[in-house]
């Protein structure tokens, strides 16, 4: 038996323990928390077959109480002694997935970052925002197939383009590649097909939130969105953070969103509706280049829940829904490469190179952290990856 050392500032204390899956050499994948640098196997340690999994999703579909109930014992269990059997360090462990994806929405939740888009795209238009956009939260339904764990390279995708001075469109490497930083949220449990989530009650369905970079070809999205929205400009490639750090650790970092005028339809009006208080940092090459803060988004993670479902749509275990870019009012608070570098016209300093768009070879690392009670920080860990050469 030990007793898991972690310094009094960690970001993986007692107050976060977020859930994970890992894996020795050569053994199967299992479930796990992090307390400090220790992965703590949870099959080992609750003896609860729902943890002898490759993902979380068959914990996650136990439902709410069974969350509040496990994260209970675990941190009444962790504080204590624990089996030597349940430990390995975070060096000795391979994180993977932690969730099989069922279905993925992307929404677009920051005034800043669509305020930003609409005047790149649209510069003769009065009202930056589309007249949709303080209504409802836009999104669109993306690629679960291709959502991967931080770590995983990313090939640079191929596809259609049509600059303004092509008379036709050309085929082949994307060349303006960028990142969205965002945050995902997982869907927990599920609601029968003909029912709708209340947006009061969307936190319950919750399961916790991870880091999302939602890799993004700028020029085939330009030419093939119109009129249906993104598709494979977006669908080649998305990553997450190992780490789901569950809502329940998340409750001191919920804050009042930006105030929302017009109020929206009741299906989607909340008496005080709450944003997280996550601090985001953009690493590009080793250089901290952005800082976006979550607590500015407008609409509320309920609040995307509660839309997803209002026409009757089911979600299941496993679904992930992402936010949108995270931008904050000042320009080293963007979480786009597109508005950084103001669509490539205004390049940014990497290190000393003069960068607008990701190059092959380039590293990209998002890192998030939380507010948790008593000044703790609740870390997410990092989505990171690197760009690998187009196929050609
Ligand atoms: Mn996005």
């Amino acid at each position: 038996m030990t007793s898991i050392h972690t310094d009094s500032d960690s970001p993986f204390g007692l107050a976060n323990l977020p859930y994970g899956v890992f894996s020795l050499a050569n053994q199967r994948r299992r479930c796990c928390t992090r307390l400090g640098d220790t992965v703590v196997d949870l099959s080992e340690l609750l003896g609860e077959p729902h943890f002898d999994q490759s993902s979380l999703n068959s914990f996650m579909a136990l439902g709410h109480d069974r969350w509040v109930e496990t994260r209970d014992r675990l941190q009444e269990l962790l504080a204590a002694d624990v089996p030597d059997t349940a430990l390995h360090s975070i060096n000795d462990v391979e994180l993977h997935l932690p969730i099989e994806v069922a279905d993925y929405v992307d929404f677009y939740a920051s005034e800043y970052h669509a305020s930003n888009l609409g005047r790149l795209f649209r510069p003769d238009n009065p009202d930056p925002l589309q007249p949709n956009w303080k209504h409802l939260p836009v999104g669109y339904h993306g690629r679960a197939a291709s959502i991967v764990v931080s770590g995983t390279d990313i090939v640079r995708p191929c596809g259609q383009r049509k600059g303004t001075d092509d008379d036709v469109p050309v085929f082949g490497p994307s060349q303006r590649l960028d990142i969205e930083a965002e945050m995902g949220f997982i869907v927990g449990t599920t609601n029968p097909m003909g029912s709708r989530i209340d947006v009061e009650e969307a936190d319950q369905h919750i399961f916790g939130a991870v880091i999302f970079n939602d890799w993004s070809a700028r020029d085939i999205q330009a030419w093939e969105y119109v009129p249906l929205g993104p598709n494979l400009g977006k669908s080649f490639a998305s990553t997450i953070s190992p780490w789901v750090v569950p809502m329940l650790a998340l409750e001191h970092a919920k804050v009042p969103t930006p105030t929302q005028e017009p109020t929206p339809l009741p299906y989607l009006a909340m008496a005080s509706p709450w944003g997280l208080d996550i601090d985001m940092a953009v690493e590009w090459n080793g250089h901290r280049i952005s800082q976006p803060p979550y607590r500015t988004m407008y609409w509320s993670p309920a609040q995307m829940l509660a839309h997803i479902t209002v026409n009757g749509a089911p979600v299941r275990p496993g679904d992930l829904f992402a936010s949108g870019t995270v931008s904050g009012p000042e320009k080293n608070q963007r979480g786009a490469f597109i508005e950084l570098t103001w669509g490539g016209a205004e390049p940014v300093d990497v290190g000393g190179e003069a960068r607008t768009f990701v190059e092959d070879g380039d590293e990209i690392v998002i890192s998030a952290e939380a507010t948790g009670p008593n000044g703790a920080r609740l870390g997410f860990g990092q989505a990171r990856a690197r760009v690998l050469p187009a196929h050609l």
